[in-house]
């Protein structure tokens, strides 16, 4: 069942998505058909958590309590996806009604909305066996605007795919969700290069994100890639919240780093404190002595994270402590700012502490930083003014700041954004988790002087589905003809220039 996919299989698999796409539920309208299928997913999975947990725990070894909380994670994405796709925001309708004037003030009628691309690749990832694998947010958040989707599973957990697959397929009609199992890269590059898959999500490796993106490159029409590809997530200690709380922060920032053995896309992997600050360091070293252990998710993380440990030991101006399995490595500021090696992400149980002397330090290794999914900022009202200079940099290269919070955790709202500049996105424009995860999978597409009965549903003068819309520059939920287009003549801006 889990067998290794041809070339043959990602053709029959897209070619399902594509007879899918365009038939019921993926027709425009049919949003509340598709809200349905996501409920009844969220169900199955939540009555059979606890095979599936079992089954999780025995291919990753994350833990129980932590596969259980991810499941219900999973359920909740299913839901809110549900809920979205009903609401229609992700629609994003406008409508602006012919002005009978000549251009530019005058225009024709001209109504836009956004549209499902059709059928899409997801690549799970290893790290979360749920959320983002076969019936995660990327999934999800795709099916909610009407894309098919050709899910190819992560080798790190084939028997928990299958398992929710089986679900999914009981449920689901054919072509809207198919699974492809196996470790040939030559699969996933057929798979980003099918000409009917319109884009794609990923989560996992620079190299591997790398690689698909090459694979697109190659297209005769690149598509958009979607890929998190990790990130370091640095948090800044500004010195008076390390004098007066260092022995808190310490140990709150140890347990972050130390969740699921630091295999979190959101772990924070770079921690920038002032130099001497020993309250901070004990409790920050004992947090992590104390934290509870378990194998890596697989050999191939395992590996990766032994290299990556390696080199970062080798580079200038590190040393690292082993604190029972969980690497603590130390470099200043100044060399941190001068290492490109120092600030690539080690995946897993890794954190690197960054020393600096004074704010110009600081200021240097800030600026170094790469985009990341999050940055943190832990100051005190005595540190306002070094916390306005770092504030608008960490906001320039993170997408979503943490005031005083700690990472990981990714709240399911519709206003969080979980991406960010490259590498941790590919597309710092948007976010795979929360309401922009579902815009991601639409383009917009403008309908000009278009027949009412050629109008697709959200368009309609009427407003038949009660959506929000913006009408001639109103945002409201009524009809067009309770809000009238200006007339060009208005503000006098019917100028002859030439005969003025
Ligand atoms: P990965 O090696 O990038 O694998 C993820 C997916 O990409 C898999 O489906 C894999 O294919 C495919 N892939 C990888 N290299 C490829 C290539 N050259 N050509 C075509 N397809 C390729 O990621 P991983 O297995 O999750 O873990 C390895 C590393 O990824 C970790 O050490 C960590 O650095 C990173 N990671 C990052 C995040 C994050 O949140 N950004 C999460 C997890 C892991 P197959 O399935 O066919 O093997």
């Amino acid at each position: 069942m889990t067998q290794e996919a041809t070339e043959a299989d990602v053709r029959a698999a897209v070619e399902a998505a594509e007879a899918a796409f365009g038939a019921a539920p993926f027709r425009p309208g049919d949003d509340a058909m598709r809200a349905d299928l996501l409920d009844a997913l969220a169900d199955a999975l939540a009555a059979e958590r606890h095979a599936l947990v079992a089954l999780a725990d025995a291919e990753t070894h994350l833990g129980a309590d932590r596969l259980y909380g991810e499941l219900l994670r999973t359920v909740r994405q299913l839901e809110m996806c549900a809920e979205l796709a009903r609401e229609g925001a992700w629609l994003d309708p406008v409508i602006d009604t012919a002005i009978d004037a000549p251009p530019p003030y005058g225009r024709p009628d001209i109504r836009r909305i956004n549209e499902a691309l059709g059928p899409v690749a997801v690549f799970a990832a290893s790290n979360f066996p749920f959320a983002f694998s076969v019936l995660g947010n990327d999934f999800a958040s795709a099916f909610a605007v009407g894309c098919p989707v050709v899910l190819k599973t992560h080798p790190g957990h084939p028997e928990t795919s299958a398992a929710v697959a089986k679900i999914a397929a009981s449920i689901l009609p054919e072509g809207a969700l198919s699974v492809l199992y196996g470790t040939g890269y030559g699969a996933n590059l057929h798979l980003v290069q099918a000409r009917a898959i319109r884009a794609a999500g990923f989560t996992g490796s620079l190299g591997g994100g790398r690689a698909l993106l090459s694979a697109i490159d190659q297209r005769a029409d690149p598509i958009p890639f979607f890929g998190e590809l990790g990130a370091v997530n640095p948090v800044v200690v500004c010195p008076e919240a390390a004098n007066a709380r260092g022995a808190a922060l310490g140990q709150t920032l140890a347990t972050g780093a130390t969740m699921s053995m630091g295999q979190f896309c959101t772990n924070p992997g770079v921690i920038l404190r002032p130099a001497g600050a020993a309250e901070f360091d004990d409790a920050f070293m004992s947090g992590i002595a104390k934290a509870p252990r378990h194998a890596l998710l697989n050999e191939r993380i395992d590996a990766g994270f032994a290299k990556g440990a390696e080199t970062l030991k080798a580079s200038p101006g590190v040393t690292m402590k082993d604190a029972m399995g969980h690497l603590v490595f130390s470099i200043s500021a100044a060399d941190f700012a001068a290492s490109e090696i120092a600030r690539e992400e080690v995946f897993g149980p890794a954190t690197l502490l960054v020393s600096y002397e004074g704010e110009a330090d600081l200021m240097a290794a800030v600026d170094a930083l790469e985009g990341s999914l999050t940055a943190s900022l832990h100051a005190d009202p005595a540190d306002d003014a070094l916390a306005d200079e770092i504030e608008p940099r960490l906001r320039r290269i993170a997408g979503r700041v943490l005031y005083a919070g700690v990472s990981p955790g990714v709240a399911l709202t519709d206003a969080m954004v979980h991406g960010g500049p490259f590498p941790s996105s590919t597309r710092g424009d948007s976010s795979s988790v929360g309401a922009l995860s579902l815009t991601r999978w639409t383009r917009p597409v403008a309908y000009q002087s278009c027949p009412a009965r050629r109008l697709p549903p959200g368009l309609d003068d009427e407003n038949a589905r009660g959506l929000t819309r913006r009408v001639n520059g109103a945002v409201t939920r009524g009809p067009v003809s309770a809000h009238p287009a200006e007339q060009a003549d208005d503000k006098g801006r019917m100028k002859t220039w030439r005969n003025d």
